[in-house]
């Protein structure tokens, strides 16, 4: 799964009990004595127990937009996992249960069952040994909107599997469409089963729709059955099994678009207003497929490739076998593509097909093994595609994200004792998790750490595992103990905070790097850490191995005096760091060392150097770097104080601003010229706004240019009002520069807006009337934002539309408010 934003997280967990767990352990010299949290024994996040296990599932659905319900016969395969049993529990929320029955060869059976809104417990007819196959048909309607949260008060949306969207028809802006989300445990919200992500099963689904309707669902669609009454069945199947909380279902009006590889569909589900971008919106998929299935030695092995865009999603993607679910975002037309695309989780999504779908996470303890890899997965589309630079530029986001998650949150990555399941969605196991593979990686070597993936995912296809097997499979291939290596980076908290004191002794002729390493937080290992040692020169470059492993730890090499001694040379630690590095070796690494991290931090010190010269001219490099976002971030970051008086530079900035390939680094050399010299750049970005076509870039132009000629702008603006990236500069020029006219475009674009843009039109709309301080115009804008509660369900927005109503109802006689 690919969050976009943070899921609302219940707290729930209670810390009550007794810590019979507390545990006393030795621990040899030289790590510092472990300190054991008392946790309770009642808030252990076990796997779930293996009593029967799902062995298939074959489903009968059909959805009634009209009720938001789903019709469904359930046949489900089960079969004692060890122990004999006469009774099965299935989960199975928000139900009518209609009839529960065991299906023999020739016969229906009655059974008789408990159900309690969550769980539906099933008695036997007697009892059943391992291995041995009992088949229940359990029909039943779902009722995902009727569901109730724990407390029993109100229907739980982040979590209710089943959505229909708009199914009523009556918002002319949205269409009519049903989708799921499993993840965690919300498939049960329609169909009944072992919610577990340590179940496996095969599947079939008869999906019966409205003929104007396309379905999606894992597996391959086999064949599509008109039913005469203004409906079709569409009847899919997956023969391979998965977990159930990768089942999958979309029903709307979508353009699909395919094509194929190595004899598998590959297909994309789109809007029809955006058919002609449909493959555009999913980029560089078959690509993907070849290299992943190259790289891990392991085929792609489901039965096809599709994507799919639905409506309000409640995530950001998510990875069902063979049928991916993205957020509407990831749709672009053409034209909106130049600013980029949704390749990154492309990429995410279509890794987990290998760490997810074909081996997963036995818990959500485990979810390491999901998530770190699909967020490692955009690392290496990244290098194979892009090359090592724009990789790192990700995988320093991944650091820089785990750290910022670090100050207020550090636990172990595998874990099994949370609060909540959502809990384990956060940039521990993704962005940590990432970075962790990365520095595997390293240790064990390219070849050895691909060897070692294919070890894993072939003994272990189609089964749920923990992170100990991967180390498994890690130590079979190499011969090496990695115990060291898991246990302090998965199965411990925090991160090592390091610092780097280097020095010359010039009577010994030697390097002297001395390593101090702190703690992030309480219960943080001491840890072991490998690093290669750069030594520059003049004209050599000379590296060494060592290993740190001590709090303080002093190193020496032979050599003369260098020019830049460069520790994690590799620069992979998951770390905060310090570095008495000077001034000179900052401008060496730049210039020298390779990695972007490298040239990045040394950007970083010499931001600092306004007046120096060299460390302008470093600049001056940077905005002409073959990287884009060096080239940026030189634009964006350094204080040429005299931007005004250097022409060269003008001339530079200039240049970047119209012929640079990469949008982002044209904006901010827009951004930048309006820094220096708003009024004095007017023509130049009247120049832009009439011959850019990126949205990214005339977005940035257009409000520099209304400082120039504030009519013209507005002409500019309504002809971009059809083009959503730029609406919020369109309503910024038009709440600056515009009239009361401009209400009615202002209420009308409300509703169709998505997540921060309404936001931003109620503080614009907001804006445009205390500005015109009109008595009429007030009163409308008054009465829109007070009917905003009603128009969105949405917490904060009604907190804006509640803000921005005491700004304008200050502007009103006193009578009135
Ligand atoms: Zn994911």
């Amino acid at each position: 799964m690919y969050k976009h934003r943070l899921l609302f997280v219940p707290v729930l967990a209670l810390f009550l009990g007794c810590n019979s767990n507390k545990a006393l352990v030795e621990v040899a010299e030289p790590a510092p004595p472990e300190k054991y949290t008392p946790h309770v024994n009642d808030d252990y996040r076990a796997s779930r127990p293996l009593d029967m296990k799902m062995v298939h599932t074959k489903l009968y659905l059909k959805p009634d937009f009209s009720q938001a319900w789903m019709y469904g016969t359930a046949y489900l395969t089960v079969t004692p996992h060890f122990y004999p049993s006469k009774k099965i529990t299935l989960d199975a929320q928000g139900f009518q249960i209609n009839r529960v029955e065991l299906v023999g060869s020739d016969f229906f059976k009655p059974l008789q069952y408990q159900y309690d809104g969550r769980q539906l417990h099933i008695e036997l007819d007697h009892t059943y040994s391992a291995g041995v196959k009992v088949q229940l048909l359990i029909d039943y309607i779902a009722k995902p909107n009727e569901l109730k949260d724990v407390s029993g008060s109100s229907a739980i949306q982040g979590a209710k599997g089943l959505y229909f969207i708009n199914p009523d028809g009556a918002d002319s802006t949205k269409p009519v469409q049903l989708w799921t989300q499993g993840e965690t445990e919300s498939n049960s919200c329609w169909y009944p089963t072992i919610d577990a992500p340590n179940q496996k099963t095969s599947q079939e689904i008869y999906l019966t729709v409205d003929t104007a309707f396309v379905t999606l669902s894992n597996g391959e669609l086999i064949y599509s059955t008109d039913n005469g009454d203004g409906t079709r069945t569409d009847y899919w199947e997956q023969k391979l099994q998965h977990a159930p909380y990768l089942t999958m279902l979309a029903v709307g009006k979508f353009y699909v678009a395919r094509e194929q590889w190595r004899g598998k569909e590959v297909s994309y589900y789109v809007e029809p207003e955006f058919a002609a971008t449909a493959a555009k919106t999913y980029p560089n998929t078959v690509a993907m497929l070849e290299f992943y299935s190259n790289l891990l030695g392991v085929p792609y092995p489901w039965d096809k490739y599709a994507q799919i865009s639905v409506r309000d999603y409640v995530s950001g993607a998510m990875e069902n076998t063979g049928a991916v679910i993205f957020g509407e975002w990831a749709q672009r037309t053409e034209r909106e593509l130049l600013d980029g695309s949704s390749e990154s989780t492309v990429a995410h999504e279509m890794f987990h097909h290998w760490f997810g779908d074909l081996v997963t996470a036995e818990s959500w303890s485990n979810l390491a093994i999901n998530e770190s890899f699909a967020t490692y997965g955009s690392y290496l589309w990244d290098e194979h595609k892009y090359g090592a630079m724009e990789a790192d530029r990700g995988l320093y986001g991944n650091l820089s994200g785990y750290l910022n998650e670090s100050k207020r949150k550090q636990v172990d990555v595998v874990r099994f004792y949370y609060e909540d399941k959502e809990e384990m969605f956060d940039g521990h196991s993704y962005a940590k998790g990432s970075r962790i593979l990365h520095m595997l990686r390293k240790e064990v070597g390219d070849k050895a750490f691909f060897a070692a993936l294919k070890l894993f995912l072939t003994r272990h296809a189609h089964q749920a595992v923990e992170v100990q097997q991967l180390r498994l499979a890690f130590e079979e291939v190499t011969g090496r103990d990695l115990n060291w290596f898991f246990n302090q980076w998965f199965y411990a908290k925090g991160h090592p905070v390091l610092d780097f004191n280097y020095a010359y002794d010039a009577e010994t002729a030697e390097i002297v790097l001395k390593i101090t390493q702190k703690k992030s937080g309480e219960e943080v290992p001491l840890y072991r850490l490998p690093m290669q040692v750069d030594i520059y020169t003049a004209d050599s470059k000379t590296t060494q191995s060592i290993l740190f492993t001590r709090e303080t730890q002093e190193f020496r090499f032979k050599s003369e005096r260098p020019l830049l001694v460069n520790a994690d040379a590799d620069k992979i630690l998951l770390c905060e760091k310090t570095e008495n590095k000077t001034r000179e070796q900052y401008l060496v690494q730049f210039q020298r060392a390779p990695l972007f991290l490298d040239q990045y931090e040394a950007l970083l010190y010499l931001r600092g150097l306004k007046t120096d010269l060299q460390a302008r001219s470093s600049y001056l490099d940077a905005m002409q770097h073959a990287f884009w976002f060096m080239r940026q971030f030189a634009i964006q970051q350094y204080d040429f104080t005299d931007w005004k008086k250097d022409a060269n530079l003008l001339v530079l900035l200039q240049k970047l601003a119209k012929e640079d390939p990469n949008s982002s680094v044209r904006a901010a050399a827009v951004a930048k010229l309006g820094e220096v010299d708003a009024l004095a750049y007017g023509p130049f970005f009247l120049e832009i706004l009439t011959q850019d076509s990126s949205f990214r870039v005339i977005g940035t132009a257009l409000p520099l240019y209304a400082k120039t000629d504030s009519v013209k702008v507005m002409d500019l603006a309504r002809a971009l009002e059809p083009h959503r990236l730029v609406r919020g500069q369109v309503l910024e020029v038009y709440a600056a520069y515009g009239d009361a006219d401009l209400a009615d475009f202002f209420e009308s674009s409300f509703a169709p807006a998505q997540g921060w843009g309404k936001v931003v039109i109620l503080q614009r709309y907001s804006q445009l009337a205390q500005r015109l301080d009109n008595d009429v115009l007030t009163r409308k804008a008054l009465a829109f934002m007070k009917h905003v509660p009603s128009r969105s369900n949405n917490v904060y927005l009604s907190r804006i539309a509640s803000q921005e109503s005491l700004k304008l109802a200050a502007l009103l006689p006193p009578a009135e408010y």
